[in-house]
């Protein structure tokens, strides 16, 4: 991260493909304010309904590997082994540095380099309720062929593994319950009491100013 100030908190979210985290995701940005969605730049094709700048930008390998070399990336993957998906820094460093909370959705391979560049970085992770019901899920929205299945199968077996490196799970067996759990770490993120300081600061000067020097009357 750069020198600027940091006001605001990044929270990340990963979870294997089709467990949900899409939709948990755009739940808690419709839920709180004062967090901002960092969309990713990626050199996938856009899929049907997805648009330039609202899903990803969509861009090409050589634009993708320029940004790269002028170090835009906050971090940036090679996804199932196919396309790069990147995240921008300077977005997120001016949300950041704005008091601004930013929510990344990205994989585990870049949620482990945001928490090695940004340690206080708060790190959730959605699991689906089993590996019959994800399979069950991505057959059912109908977006992959089976083999392509099969290997976000494999992969999700892989990022699983990661967990413990995030701090708090989400276990999406209901799509409800899970929202409101997602919503809940991001108010109890922002109650923490070093997140509070300038505000208890203010409170506390006025009580220190009354009982310093008490009214007569
Ligand atoms: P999809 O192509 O299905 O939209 O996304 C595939 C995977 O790429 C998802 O797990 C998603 O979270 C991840 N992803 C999206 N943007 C980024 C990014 O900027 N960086 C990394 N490392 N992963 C990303």
């Amino acid at each position: 991260m750069s020198s600027k100030p940091v006001k605001g908190t990044l929270f990340v979210i990963s979870a294997p493909s089709g467990a949900g985290k899409t939709s948990l995701a755009e739940g808690l940005l419709a839920s709180v304010d004062g967090l901002a969605f960092s969309v990713s730049h990626t050199t996938r094709r856009p899929r049907k309904g997805e648009l330039h700048g609202r899903e990803y930008f969509f861009i090409s390998v050589d634009e993708f590997e320029a940004m790269i070399e002028q170090g835009a990336f906050l971090e940036y993957a090679c996804v199932y082994e196919s396309h790069y998906y990147g995240t921008s820094r300077a977005f997120v460093e001016s949300k950041l540095a704005e008091g601004i909370d930013v929510l990344l959705d990205i994989d585990v391979q870049g949620a482990m380099e945001v928490r090695r560049k940004v340690p206080k970085a708060v790190l959730i992770f959605v699991f689906p309720p089993s590996f019959q019901e994800l399979k069950e899920r991505l057959r059912k929205r109908g977006l992959d062929g089976d083999d392509e299945i099969e290997r976000r199968l494999a992969i999700a077996a892989q990022e699983i593994a990661d967990y413990r490196h995030y701090q708090y799970l989400i276990i999406n067996d209901d799509l409800g319950k899970s929202r409101d759990e997602l919503k809940s770490i991001v108010l109890a993120v922002r109650c923490q009491s070093k997140r509070r300081r300038q505000a208890a600061q203010r409170i506390s000067d006025t009580f220190e100013r009354e009982t310093a020097a008490p009214q007569s009357d």
